[in-house]
C-alpha cells in the first residue's frame, strides 16, 4: 500500500477501470470488506501506481474530495498495523493457499517514497499530494 478509500466514496466506479494492476473492488464484491457501503483497495495488491503512472490513477480519477487518501506503505516494517487492520476489519488480506495469509512480512509491495510519513499517518488527500 498504499491507498485507501474513505467513507465519502459515492460508489461512483470511476476509479477500479483505472487501476493498472486491479486492486480496486466494488461496493458489490464480496471479497470487499466494506461490501454494500463503498468500494476498496487491496493494500496487499495496489503498487501506488510506481511503475505505472507519476500520481495514483484512481485518485486522478476520482470526482469527489477525500475520497482516496494514503495509508502506510505495505512492507515489513508496518506488518504489525496491517495485520491489526486485518483484525479489526479494516483490511480483508487475501490468503494464499501456499503462502498463507499475504501480509507485508509475506510479500511488500512498491510504494511512492517520495510522500512523507506524516501524510501516510494522517491519511491526507491523495489529490492534493501532487
Ligand atoms: S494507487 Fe494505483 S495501484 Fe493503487 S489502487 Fe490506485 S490505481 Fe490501483
Ligand atoms: S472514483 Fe472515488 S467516489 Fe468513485 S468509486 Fe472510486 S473512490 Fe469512490
Amino acid at each position: 500500500m498504499s491507498v485507501m478509500i474513505t467513507d465519502a466514496c459515492i460508489n461512483c466506479d470511476a476509479c477500479a477501470s483505472e487501476c493498472p494492476v486491479s486492486a480496486i473492488l466494488s461496493d458489490s464484491d464480496e471479497k470487499n470488506p466494506f461490501e454494500g457501503e463503498r468500494f476498496y483497495v487491496k493494500p496487499e495488491t495496489c503498487v501506488e501506481c510506481v511503475g505505472h503512472a507519476d500520481s495514483p490513477r484512481c485518485a486522478d480519477a476520482c470526482p469527489t474530495e477525500g475520497s482516496i487518501v494514503w495509508d502506510m506503505p505495505y512492507t515489513d516494517e508496518f506488518n504489525d498495523y496491517y495485520v491489526a487492520g486485518h483484525e479489526k476489519g479494516t483490511y480483508k488480506i487475501r490468503e494464499h493457499k501456499t503462502k498463507g495469509m499475504m501480509f507485508p512480512a509475506v510479500k511488500s509491495m512498491e510504494f511512492m517514497a517520495e510522500i512523507g510519513m506524516d501524510a501516510r499517518k494522517s491519511h491526507a488527500n491523495v489529490a492534493g499530494s501532487f
